[in-house]
């Protein structure tokens, strides 16, 4: 017995752990810093901790399938009704619902590049295809509506990443919006903020009042500090109305992540701190690291170091674990996560000492 031909599907190589590369580098895994993953590294807010336990004498019984105390919480928070809500195991699975909601077999997926791979990834699994838009490093991976629509030809989903994983650069607000009126009226415009709470500029949600094609994904995996609960959600038009309940995979957003959510949404001093935190941590890696960097509105600096992954072995070697951005097409660049104040400065003395 054999899976379909898979070939064309990317394989997933999620970044490696600490417990994995303490294991291969004999180091003691308490020695080492991870600043590869974007994670927050305060943690979670406490209150989503407790919130975790408590939830922890019900781990028998289903989540309701729609997560609607969630789903309310977070309709109020964005002033939106509750079915543009679509609560989701991390922004991947909002990723997947939409492209369940839009991908027929062989439409297309426009991303940018370097970008976020799971876009692609995830439209191939319904048989989806995608193409590229590219940010250029020339200059300085800056956004604009004219740049997309360049390569724009008609797909169906059109993504966008702001602020943009690998490089920090956000999509001005007025250039989404002159995007959003020129697009052909079956293409849906996707917002990743996944990285939104870092962000100078507000949120797009707003901008669904007046434009029904567009979807914002957030997650609570980077500012809220909960990547491991694995969730996130989708904000999409209104007039989608029970489109949720035909896509999304019945109790994937599990109990107690959907808990730590809540919880997490009621503690705005454990953000504003995470996200003070990671400002300093920027400031700290233009000024310090010597190598050229990129402005940055996420929590993370891309900085060009030569060879990537020379740099980024090497550095591995000295126990600060950073991401080599080979596999985003740049090869000359690493992606270091903000951390806290001594993570930070022990992988800008590291990195120094090994470039
Ligand atoms: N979008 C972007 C741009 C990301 O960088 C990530 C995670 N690295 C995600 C979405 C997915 O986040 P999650 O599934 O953990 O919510």
């Amino acid at each position: 017995m054999e899976p379909r031909d898979l070939s064309a599907n990317s394989p997933y190589v999620p970044g490696r752990g600490i417990e994995e590369v303490a294991r291969e580098l004999g180091l003691d895994p308490d020695d080492l810093v991870k600043l590869s993953s974007n994670e927050n590294p305060h943690g979670p807010s406490p209150d989503a901790v407790a919130a975790v336990e408590s939830a922890a004498s019900d781990l028998d019984v289903y989540p309701t399938t729609s997560h609607a105390d969630l789903t309310e919480k977070l309709a109020s928070t964005w002033d939106v009704t509750p079915e543009q809500v679509w609560v989701s195991p991390g922004a991947d699975g909002a990723i997947d619902y939409l492209h369940r909601a839009m991908l027929d077999p062989g439409d297309e997926i426009l991303v940018p590049e370097p970008g976020f791979a799971y876009y692609s990834m995830s439209a191939r699994y319904v048989h989806g295809e995608s193409s590229t838009y590219d940010l250029s490093k020339a200059e300085n991976f800056e956004q604009t509506a004219e740049n997309l629509l360049d390569a724009y030809d008609g797909e169906r989903v059109v993504y966008l990443t702001s602020p943009h994983n690998p490089t920090g650069s956000e999509f001005p607000r007025e250039e989404l919006v002159s995007l959003l009126d020129s697009m052909a009226d079956h293409t849906l415009v996707v917002v990743d903020e996944a990285y939104g709470e870092y962000a100078e500029q507000p949120s797009a949600i707003d901008l669904l009042d007046d434009h029904d094609n567009l979807a914002v994904l957030r997650t609570f995996s980077k500012a809220y500090g909960l990547a491991g609960l694995r969730i996130g959600y989708g904000v999409v038009p209104e007039s989608w109305a029970d489109a949720y309940a035909r896509v999304n995979t019945p109790f994937a957003a599990n109990e107690l992540a959907c808990r730590a959510a809540l919880a997490a949404l009621d503690d705005d001093d454990h953000v504003e701190k995470s996200v003070e935190s990671a400002r300093w941590a920027r400031e700290y890696l233009y000024e310090n690291l010597d190598a050229p960097t990129w402005e940055s509105a996420g929590n993370f600096v891309l900085a060009e170091v030569g060879d990537a992954s020379a740099v980024a072995d090497a550095c591995q070697r000295e126990g600060v674990i950073v991401r080599d951005c080979s596999s985003f097409g740049l090869p000359e660049c690493i992606r270091i996560s903000c951390g806290t104040e001594a993570q930070t400065k022990r992988a800008v003395e590291t990195l120094n000492r090994v470039l």
